[in-house]
């Protein structure tokens, strides 16, 4: 161990350091508990409050992590394999406590610990705030990516920031959404061990100087104005019972004014400590969008601040053993998800000419190898542009690069005297109008050698859609990695009897090769084995049912369907045709065609500023409230609307799940990974042919799988031929008479017209994703689900036939398909 140069431990140090490790026995875990309570927290036994036994016990495990990483990172240092590096602004990450024990393969021992000491694992584990530093899908998927890439021994980093305040918390107040900070950090947290050592300066604004060599070339350099200091914060990543530990690292912004004397010398203590202030607004807020782009400032900074500090910490543990940097795509993959960090083919580009001399096309073709680029999304708000006098104003240098990476590609595809001015307009990284700006997605599949969508269809869309110029020019850049998702967290941790019955059934190995559970196919004639499965439904629902009715004093109707759409509130997603069709229901019963129970879960935030997405929420409530008052309907129907949808409320709502809604229009979301959730833990789909539902459909069985509406094709034909939505619903009795009631203002009564901006856009403003095309399909399709659900052991066959062949979706399936064809590791 040195300090710069000079040793500061003597041999006999080093070797007591190197013996302590923690073996993860009862007694070392209660004794860890015990000395964090006492010389940690400084509690005693009439001042620990619950929490101090969570944080301490939480930090007993944090101390066995961390052994098991004190000796995983030793060893691929010494083995020098290539390391995966993975971008994301977003990493939805829920609790840490129950994964770590289950990951490290303490439960036995943890639970030892506490039951003899007059403690409860399930209530410390609740006492943990959720991480939600993410808005939905894209952080999940990298949570999930995080955990498969561990379990597989997988040399990786995820980067990303830490926020101080994450996904906003989610309160329904008189039926409305009301929006509360996320302020996580408050009492700080169990799992992140911070590196204020490990500190690297950002760069914003200033000018570009072009300097004349002695040898007559010419160079520039950026002189920038501002400084922020990124500092590490470390979470640790454990694999599913390998011992293999990696490591999850998040920037905090610092103001540089604290370490700058000069400046207090200077006397204005006042304004540095406004400017510090100014400076650590970088990491405070995540941008609470799902899917669309704001165009704000802060954004743009957040996205430079934390790709300028992964590149110098990835070039940093790449110098410490090569100084050749052409060596670097050998050493280092770097994945984007999304093109949030797509800055980072700019910045390599200028640390390796800039910083590191390199002439440019060496430049280029590191960069280059290095890069990958992951699109999540098709929608057009969703794409970043962000305008030149922005990047003028702080990135001026990225800007001239990415005008010089422009020139070269365009006049190398103009060379070939192949391809039209428009051709070229559309390739271009710059747009012109409205108001110049660089089209991000653009410069991530230039400087990348990879490019992938989400799902089947989602890169058929990008291929011959919305990056068809780009397909055009290099076919061999696109494949198709299809999201996965955690079988650890999404099914042992969340559904232990599931979990138990399968392990039962066809042992373990399904753990960590889901494809195993095909083995479960074997069953389904099987009647024992299809009660039993019944069975571990009903317990769940049961479970839930209590969770709910503590949490909110409601009662619920165990015996009713349980019927769940939980994601992001968005058009695209629609909510509220799930809420046509229970109109539809209404309507039924109103004419004395009494249905099967149902019960409809909802559950999902709307982003702040998305006025109809709040008010689908709105919409969603009234109808909650009219059913729930009126005492014909009630007694078939209920509506709930389940507050703050987060990993912790996901982990709860997929054990009790028979049917799952996956409802956006074909050809909008690109995979889903809630569809994958809820069909693992055996609930049935109604849903569409879109993003992962067609590969979960074909995998399962059409036969097990509820489809309704258009395909992506019948989509656009429609689109291109003339949609008169309002036409259609003057044609229909059933839609007529929905859209009667919600004008009749019977949910509304005391304001009048509330919805009527909803059913506008349905009715006169085009219906942008189809609800009145797809909803006879719809409804014919509700109705045939209810139908199958009263013939208990065929559900239970369907359910069967759901779990049994979800083993393609685990994100660990996924993690083999990058490292194989896009990382080279
Ligand atoms: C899985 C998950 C999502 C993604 O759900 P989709 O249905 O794929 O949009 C969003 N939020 C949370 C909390 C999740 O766990």
């Amino acid at each position: 161990m040195t300090q710069g140069e000079e040793k500061i431990m003597n041999k006999a140090f080093c070797e007591k350091l190197s013996h302590l490790s923690i073996e993860g026995t009862a007694e070392e875990i209660v004794h860890r508990f015990i000395e964090h309570l006492k010389f940690d927290l400084g509690k005693d036994e009439f001042s620990a409050t619950p929490y101090d036994c969570y944080v301490s016990f939480a930090s007993a495990v944090k101390d066995i992590l961390m052994d098991r990483w004190l000796i995983t990172q030793p060893q691929e240092y010494a083995l020098q394999r290539k390391r995966v590096y993975y971008l994301s602004l977003e990493y939805l990450i829920g609790r840490s406590l129950g994964n770590a024990i289950l990951n490290l393969d303490i439960q036995k021992q943890s639970i030892k610990a506490l039951t003899e000491n007059g403690f409860d694992l399930s209530l410390l584990s609740e006492l943990e705030w959720d991480a939600g530093l993410g808005n939905g899908g894209l952080g999940r998927l990298a949570a999930c990516f995080l955990d498969s890439m561990a379990t597989l021994k997988i040399p990786a980093y995820g980067y990303g920031i830490r926020y101080e305040y994450g996904i906003f918390f989610q309160h329904i107040i008189n039926g409305e959404q009301v929006e509360t900070p996320d302020n996580w950090l408050r009492y700080g947290s169990v799992w992140e061990i911070a590196r204020p050592a490990r500190l690297f300066p950002v760069y914003f604004g200033g000018i570009v100087k072009e300097e004349i060599l002695e040898d007559g070339s010419k160079k520039m350099r950026w002189i920038p104005e501002e400084t922020v200091m990124a500092m590490a914060y470390d979470y640790l990543v454990p694999g599913f019972q390998n011992n293999y530990v990696n490591t999850l690292r998040l920037w905090s912004a610092k103001s540089t004014r604290e370490f700058n004397l000069a400046y207090f010398n200077e006397g204005d203590y006042m304004q540095a400590v406004a400017d510090k202030n100014h400076s650590e607004m970088i990491a405070k807020v995540l941008y609470p969008n799902d899917n669309k782009m704001q165009g704000k400032e802060l954004r743009f900074r957040q996205e430079y601040f934390f790709v300028s500090a992964t590149l110098q910490d990835i070039l940093r543990r790449f110098l410490k053993k090569e100084s050749d940097l052409r060596k670097l795509p050998e050493k280092a993959a770097i994945q984007l998800n999304d093109t949030h960090p797509a800055i980072a083919v700019a910045e390599l580009m200028r640390i390796l000419v800039d910083e590191r001399n390199l002439p440019w096309e060496i430049a280029w073709e590191i960069t280059q190898q290095c890069m990958a680029f992951t699109n999540h999304t098709i929608l057009p708000e969703a794409l970043e542009k962000w305008q030149v006098l922005l990047f003028e104003k702080l990135l001026p240098r990225h800007l001239q690069i990415i005008y010089e990476i422009n020139e070269r590609f365009l006049s190398s595809i103009r060379i070939t005297g192949l391809y039209d001015d428009d051709f070229i307009s559309r390739v271009s990284l710059i747009e012109e109008e409205p108001v110049k700006s660089i089209r991000m997605a653009n410069l991530a599949i230039v400087g990348s050698h990879s490019v992938n969508g989400v799902s089947e269809l989602h890169t058929d869309i990008l291929k011959h859609l919305i990056f068809k110029d780009f397909y055009a020019l290099w076919k061999d850049k696109f494949n198709s990695k299809t999201n996965g998702i955690t079988p650890r967290r999404w099914l042992m941790l969340c559904n232990p009897l599931l979990s138990e019955l399968i392990t039962q059934a066809i042992g373990s190995a399904w753990k960590t090769d889901l494809k195993e559970l095909a083995k479960l196919n074997k069953y389904k004639n099987d009647s024992t084995f299809l009660e039993d499965l019944g069975e571990v439904k009903r317990q769940n629902k049961l479970e839930f049912c209590k969770y709910y009715e503590d949490l909110h004093k409601r009662k619920l109707n165990p015996e009713s369907i349980f019927d769940f759409q939980a994601k992001r509130i968005h058009e695209y997603k629609r909510q509220h045709l799930n809420a046509l069709g229970i109109i539809h229901l209404i309507n039924q019963i109103r004419d004395g065609k009494t249905p099967y129970p149902q019960s409809f879960f909802f559950a999902g935030k709307a982003a702040p500023g998305y006025f109809i997405a709040k008010l689908i929420i709105r919409f969603i409530c009234a109808l909650s409230d009219y059913i729930e008052k009126d005492k014909e309907l009630s007694r078939y129907l209920s509506v709930i609307f389940l507050p703050n949808y987060r990993v912790t409320l996901a982990e709860r709502i997929m054990p009790p799940a028979e049917i799952s809604r996956q409802i956006s229009l074909a050809g909008t979301e690109a995979s889903g990974t809630g569809n994958m959730k809820f069909a693992l833990n055996g609930a049935l789909t109604i849903g569409t042919l879109d993003g992962a539902n067609i590969e979960i459909r074909e995998a399962v069985g059409e036969e097990n799988f509820f489809l309704f509406g258009m395909t992506a094709a019948e989509v656009k034909n429609l689109k291109e031929s003339g949609y008169h939505p309002y036409e259609m619903m003057r044609q229909n009795e059933d839609i007529k008479r929905i859209f009667d009631f919600i004008e009749s203002d019977i949910l509304n009564p005391l304001n009048p017209g509330l919805f009527t901006p909803l059913t506008d856009l349905l009715l006169y403003q085009g219906d942008k994703y189809c609800l009145i095309a797809d909803l006879p399909d719809f409804i014919r399709v509700n109705a045939e689900a209810v139908k199958v659900y009263q013939d208990k052991q065929q559900w239970n066959r369907m359910s069967l036939a759901n779990i049994a062949n979800m083993g393609k979706f685990s994100s660990d399936e996924t993690i083999k398909g990058y490292a194989k064809d896009i990382w080279g590791v």
